[in-house]
């Protein structure tokens, strides 16, 4: 039986007030996750203080949580997996002429292959350690805030990403509203989020309580991330599943009960035949590992 809260649950996307018990606890702190009953979105409870989220992010305390005393060249090459994913998807669909703003940039891996790629890409990022970080590596000025309200400095965008980020955030419906005053006509804005629906999470214990985190306050799915959008007023919601981690990965799991984080094998598997059936599997029905969504403006 769960105790009674003491700040009364309101879900983040639709307000119902009904909830039931998911996990106990995450991996890193005594927050439990919640589902509400009316839309079935998956967060975290009680939420944050945002003091504590500020000290969380500056200090880069999440990082240190996961990658201890790691260079930051090693950190661009175990990035580029995904950095090069990500380029790879957008080169197929826009214009190399078109302007990003990266949200969320972290150390700017994204924003440097962009601008090699031929895109005109700059960000934010709200910890002041990877910002100064990502400056040296894209020679762009950071912006040193995250998005607060509606556009007012009339600077627009073909393009905005969120990399991992809409799932740290309180007010995921706000923030979607907002970041239409940042798009041109016409423009787009990309997600990616973990999946909740990961195939994973019904396979293996160990996987299922590493996965709650608490720098994760929502867990999507394709359906509450479609929610999100929709609520937010985006048009043409287009979600693609993305397995990032491999076979292995899944097969490590299951016999040592162990992530791969100082390892991470995301496709060197000697299982190649079974790796891309298991990969596209997964994909293709929306139980993967990772969420791609883009919406466009109008
Ligand atoms: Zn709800």
């Amino acid at each position: 039986m769960l105790n009674t809260p003491k700040v009364p649950f309101r879900c983040i996307l639709c307000e119902s007030k009904d909830y039931q018990a998911v996990a106990p606890q995450t991996r890193d702190s005594d927050q439990r996750i919640i589902k509400c009953q009316k839309c079935s979105h998956i967060q975290i409870f009680p939420l944050p203080k945002t003091a504590d989220e500020n000290k969380f992010y500056n200090e880069d305390e999440q990082t240190r949580l996961l990658y201890k005393n790691i260079d930051i060249e090693e950190f661009e090459k175990r990035a580029s997996f995904d950095t090069q994913r990500r380029i790879g998807l957008i080169e197929n669909n826009f214009k190399r002429n078109i302007s990003i703003l990266d949200i969320g940039c972290g150390y700017g891996f994204f924003i440097k292959l962009a601008k090699d790629a031929g895109f005109n890409a700059t960000g934010l990022e709200v910890s002041k350690e990877r910002r100064e970080i990502a400056q040296k590596v894209t020679g762009e000025k950071i912006l040193p805030r995250a998005i607060q309200g509606k556009n007012k400095s009339g600077k627009k965008y073909d393009v905005i990403t969120l990399f991992h980020v809409l799932e740290h955030i309180k007010n995921p419906i706000e923030l979607a509203r907002d970041l239409k005053t940042y798009l041109k006509p016409n423009g787009t804005i990309i997600i990616e989020v973990p999946n909740a629906n990961d195939y994973l999470l019904t396979l293996n214990r160990n996987y299922k309580d590493f996965f709650w985190q608490r720098a994760h306050i929502s867990y999507f799915t394709p359906e509450t991330i479609n929610e999100v959008l929709k609520k937010a007023g985006h048009k043409n919601v287009k979600i693609i599943g993305i397995q990032r981690y491999s076979f292995q990965n899944a097969l490590n799991w299951i016999s040592r009960g162990k992530p791969q984080l100082q390892n991470p094998k995301y496709g060197a598997s000697k299982f190649k035949l079974i790796e891309s059936i298991y990969k596209n599997f997964l994909a293709k029905n929306l139980i993967c590992d990772t969420l791609w969504i883009e919406a466009k403006v109008n």
